[in-house]
């Protein structure tokens, strides 16, 4: 991999549940021991089911969810940034290189802002431009990259479709002149149709401003479509990364072959089977002992209910988690 932008070194994000007299208070670990690298210049996807922490990964990475263990460094080559101690000015320049996409493009715009003002809100907020000349230059340079007009500035956000809203929300989110964005489910509240349209935008934003995305998705075949690598996220571990070719290829944990195998073929010579996963997502308040999966796990041995599996070099540029990830590859 190349440089990493943003590392992450058993990272965990843990909230304590109430209180108890005797024993340990219980906790819920929506994140636990998170070990990755996000390449500078990637376009790194994050999948797993719902409740798998996603988003709280992502948050924590943005400093929008408490970090409890671990250590968690950025740096882009201006500054290098410990996230975990990260002091108040340094905390508000963090917020400017590091950003956020919203799922809900309908949501997440206030209609009652012009999109001149809702574009224009960070720049102000964090202090960025001294006139509003200057505020006003940004914001068209970047509505412009957005496929955004003068015309689109002046009006509310109800005049816009679902793909004009996501595009005003990124053009938000990248006025700031990040180097870093997070783009959770960015995509999956748009008809299939517009979420390619979206996709490429962002593609080319990649390109054009030096970007690298954490591009959290449910949705695998979009994932194929735009990312350079893959973490599997399951009930807040890691179990499998790698290059996405490589993990579409040859997925190694039976996680990871479940999730695929569940893709829809179009072609009618297609002979997967798909691998219905039994039962529930566990809650993380209470997680299996051993591996977290192997209470769904259809190849799961004595072994796994015991002893937690590490993260370990596989193959090629792959790492994954699991005691039996050889033996189990389909012949
Ligand atoms: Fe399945 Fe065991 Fe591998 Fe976990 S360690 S994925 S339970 S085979």
């Amino acid at each position: 991999m190349n440089t990493a932008l943003v590392s992450l070194d058993t990272l965990s994000v843990h909230y304590p549940l109430g209180r108890r007299l005797i024993g340990k208070a219980p906790v819920l670990k929506a994140i636990d021991r998170v070990s990755i690298d996000i390449p500078k210049g990637s376009f790194f996807g994050l999948v797993g089911e719902s409740g798998s922490g996603k988003t709280t990964l992502g948050r924590a990475i943005l400093r929008a969810a408490p970090i409890s263990g671990g250590a968690a460094r950025y740096s882009d080559g201006e500054v290098d940034y410990d996230l975990t101690t990260l002091a108040k000015d340094n905390l508000r320049d963090y917020r400017k290189r590091a950003q956020l996409i919203f799922q809900d493009p309908y949501a997440a715009l206030s209609p009652r802002m012009t999109v001149r003002d809702i574009i224009a809100e960070p720049l102000e907020v964090m202090g960025l431009t001294r006139t509003r000349e200057e505020t006003d230059t940004r914001v068209r340079e970047i509505a412009a990259k957005c496929r955004l007009n003068l015309e689109h500035l002046r009006r509310f956000p109800h005049a816009f479709s679902g793909g004009q809203r996501q595009r005003i929300s990124i053009a938000r989110a990248l006025v700031t002149g990040p180097k870093f964005v997070v783009a959770d489910e960015s995509v999956a509240a748009l008809d299939v149709s517009i979420q390619a349209d979206i996709l490429n935008l962002l593609k080319s934003l990649q390109r054009d401003l030096d970007l690298t995305f954490l591009f959290i998705s449910h949705d695998l075949s979009v994932v194929a479509h735009v990312c350079d690598y893959v973490a599997v996220l399951y009930l807040g571990s890691i179990v499998e990364v790698a290059p996405t070719r490589e993990l579409f290829a040859r997925p190694k944990h039976p996680y990871t072959r479940a999730l695929l195998s569940a893709i829809p073929s179009l072609d009618p010579d297609d002979t997967r089977k798909t691998q219905r996963l039994e039962g529930e997502i566990p809650s993380p308040a209470n997680p299996p002992a051993g591996c977290r999966f192997h209470t769904r796990c259809p190849v799961a041995q004595d072994r796994c209910g015991a002893d937690t599996p590490i993260l370990d070099h596989a193959d090629g540029n792959a790492h994954v988690a699991c005691h039996f990830w050889r033996e189990n590859l389909p012949g």
